[in-house]
């Protein structure tokens, strides 16, 4: 199939890229590389460099591509950088997101696969979660990932799109040639890998008084080969309709620190620290749905697996994909303590 492809250059955008591509996919990459990296795009797949914001340049790319289905990843993906500019996400996220489906109507493309989250749900009322909860988001991100949702929704029922939404848990892991490298990084295990790696001095752990066993934050990590085969599966079937991805495993933030320090090693240092907003104690996947319809088969649902080829990765590229051009801009949990920091001596 011929496949446009937004946010390629993202992480989880290149590793469907590479999938796609070893199964003879043709692939159109476009992708405005502000957050992304030109070398995480397959050189086997053209790249278009554009911005969803530029109605022209979508417009533009669609009709030089023609392809069969899109692939919609490209998005800002940061709660916290969420909840201090909203704007921002629904900007890029909704309104980018709107420019892409005009484009698909104008050049009669129906089908896309679309990257949704679990964090459209908000505080889930049930774990293992099912796609028929409530969805509630409790921030900007997760709201314009749901506004969006709504979007194609509708244009499944008065233009004929045929619309999947894949709504993701925690991406993580890596293949040979493509992993996770953003700036600045948020996510835990990248973060404490860094540590691992001697980038920095010590990770740290968002709360430990949750009600959870050992008082963290519980997530369902899925292996990124894992969710860029449920790309496959859905651009090469004929599903619509939402699906959860993740394991129904969870793991607290404690327990990824231990299995990172048996893989790799190290001591790894963490330290606690005050809650991060947003955070729901526990989010855990149910994806009998996705194994049902779309015939989905995780192969690296194990956290060692999970954080063995991860580890590979940064090894391979210290310093990520390049050395970093641009300055660091917004680091959101930093940037909530400040403010807490200041609060209490005002
Ligand atoms: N977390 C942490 N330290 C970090 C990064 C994340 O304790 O440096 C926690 C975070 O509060 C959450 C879990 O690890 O409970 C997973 O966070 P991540 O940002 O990786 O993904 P999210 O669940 O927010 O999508």
């Amino acid at each position: 199939m011929k496949i446009l492809l937004t946010g390629g250059a993202g992480y989880i955008g290149s590793v469907t890229t590479e999938l796609l591509l070893d199964r003879k996919h043709e692939v159109t990459v476009f992708d405005n590389l502000e957050r992304g990296h030109r070398a995480a795009v397959d050189p086997r797949a053209k790249l278009v460099t554009g911005d969803l914001r530029n109605k022209d340049e979508i417009r533009d790319a669609m009709k030089a591509a023609k392809p069969d289905a899109v692939m919609h990843f490209a998005a800002y993906a940061l709660v916290g950088e969420s909840m201090e500019n909203p704007l921002l996400y629904f900007r890029n996220n909704l309104d980018g997101g709107v420019n892409l489906a005009e484009a698909m109507s104008a050049a009669n493309v129906k089908r896309i696969i679309f990257s949704s989250t679990c964090a459209t749900y908000g505080y889930p009322d049930k774990v293992p979660m099912t796609e028929d909860l409530p969805q509630r988001p409790v921030n900007p991100y997760g709201e314009s990932k749901l506004q969006f949702e709504k979007v194609l929704m509708w244009c499944h029922q008065r233009i004929g799109f045929q619309p999947v939404f894949l709504r993701y848990f925690n991406a993580c892991g890596a293949t040979e040639k493509y992993g996770e490298d953003h700036l600045p990084e948020t996510h835990l295990i990248p973060n404490v890998l860094k540590v691992a790696l001697g980038k920095a001095e010590k990770v740290s752990v968002f709360g430990d008084d949750y009600e959870t066993p050992d008082g963290t934050c519980i997530r369902d990590y899925i292996h990124i080969v894992d969710l860029a085969q449920a790309h496959i599966l859905a651009i090469e079937g004929d599903a619509t309709g939402a699906f959860n991805l993740g394991n129904g495993d969870g793991y607290s933030v404690k327990q990824v620190i231990d299995t990172a320090r048996k893989i790799t090693g190290k001591e790894i240092k963490a330290e606690m620290s005050p809650r991060r907003p947003g955070d729901p104690p526990r989010l855990i996947a149910s994806a009998g749905k996705a194994k049902k319809v779309l015939g989905w088969k995780p192969k690296y649902a194990d956290l060692e697996t999970i954080i063995k080829h991860a580890w590979a990765w940064h090894q391979k590229h210290p310093d990520g994909y390049e050395v970093p051009q641009k300055p660091v801009l917004f680091v959101p949990h930093e940037a909530a303590h400040r403010r807490q920091v200041k609060k209490f001596r005002t």
